[in-house]
């Protein structure tokens, strides 16, 4: 996949030359092709941007460096805006822009840029969230990073992208490592008990129960099978079960007795 980032600050996309984002760069299945806006000022000055009409506050990139630069573009394929007047990221879009081949990437800064450029090039405004940055650089490499875990043969495993919170609608769920007692915490029994599908079962209710704690919107959208539902009423069994101060280990045992009732 090709993505072409107009940027005032390009640099700021270095951090993508790291971990997942950088292996694929490596091996060719990810190329960046980065746009300075500073290459093309409106003066001698290197001013890029200008006042905004009718006295509002802070400056706006102008539409004429922005323009040339969307011409040297070869394939533009798709053009997104990164703005927080876009629509919000989501695992759905992210998976959907993986499977184009050539994407344009315009990132704001200032007070954001001249709305002629996105009513003649924008495609799509994105948001990465309801909060607003400095400059859409960052939120670029949020959204490039996401894409590219989507990208086939980016990822070591790529059992890990089904796996990975929203793949379907739910939360993962809680990981645990090495050692199997951290100060006095431990792993459950379930996760190291060798059976299978004592540990799937434990993990499908796991995801349930933190879906549905953490995330009850997502939760209130999920279709559960009944076996599902069961999983889950067990899980919420044993969560109510706990004592104060038994933490989890208790939890684990309660969660044993109650699988065994059924
Ligand atoms: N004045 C603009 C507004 O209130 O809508 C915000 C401009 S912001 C300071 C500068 C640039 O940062 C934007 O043009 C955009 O490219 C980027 N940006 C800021 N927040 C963002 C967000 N939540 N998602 C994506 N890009 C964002």
């Amino acid at each position: 996949m090709k993505i072409n980032v107009i940027a005032v600050f390009p640099q700021i996309l270095d951090s993508l030359n790291y971990g997942v984002t950088g292996t694929a760069i490596e091996k060719n299945i990810l190329e960046i092709q980065r746009i300075d806006l500073k290459d093309y000022p409106l003066n001698s000055y290197g001013s890029i941007d200008d006042k905004p009409f009718a006295g509002s506050e802070g400056m706006i990139i102008s539409p004429i460096p922005i323009s040339k630069a969307i011409s040297l573009v070869k394939n533009k394929g798709k053009v997104i805006y990164l703005s927080p007047q876009g629509k919000t990221l989501n695992q759905k879009k992210v998976k959907e822009l993986a499977t184009l081949n050539d994407l344009t990437i315009i990132c704001g800064r200032y007070e954001g840029i001249d709305q002629r450029i996105i009513d003649e090039y924008v495609d799509e405004e994105i948001s990465i969230g309801d909060y607003v940055l400095s400059g859409g650089e960052i939120a670029a490499t949020v959204l490039i990073d996401s894409i590219v875990r989507n990208l086939p043969g980016a990822l070591g495993n790529e059992k890990s992208l089904t796996n990975d919170s929203f793949s379907d609608g739910r939360l993962k769920g809680h990981s645990y490592t090495r050692p199997r007692d951290f100060e006095g915490r431990e792993v459950p029994d379930e996760l190291v008990s060798g059976n299978h599908e004592i540990m799937k079962e434990w993990k499908i209710a796991n995801s349930l129960w933190v879906t549905k704690q953490k995330r009850p919107d997502l939760f209130s959208n999920l279709q559960l099978s009944e076996k599902e539902m069961i999983l889950l009423q067990k899980y919420e069994l044993a969560q109510k079960n706990l004592r104060k101060g038994d933490g989890w280990k208790y939890s684990w045992k309660v969660w044993k007795r109650a699988i065994k009732r059924t």
